[in-house]
């Protein structure tokens, strides 16, 4: 069976077209400007490169502190 990767709903891209994010029109994306692709439902969400940073951050953030509690748990 293969493993299961908890990171199979983002990938990058680049816009073909400029385009504001949402509601947000600060961070708006150029055409040509590295995005985030968030998979959501049956479409993406696009995040410009500032919240993808931080957005990774804050998952890494997370996924290490589920890595500290199963490390925890598996301790003798
Ligand atoms: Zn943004």
């Amino acid at each position: 069976m293969a493993i299961k990767s908890l990171v199979t709903h983002v990938e990058i891209d680049i816009a073909g077209k400029a385009h504001n994010f949402q509601a947000s029109a600060k961070h708006r994306i150029e055409k040509g400007d590295v995005r985030l692709k968030v998979r959501n439902s049956r479409s993406w969400d696009h995040y410009c490169l500032n919240c993808a940073k931080k957005i990774i951050e804050r998952d890494i953030k997370k996924l290490k502190a589920i890595q500290d509690r199963l490390t925890a748990v598996s301790q003798p």
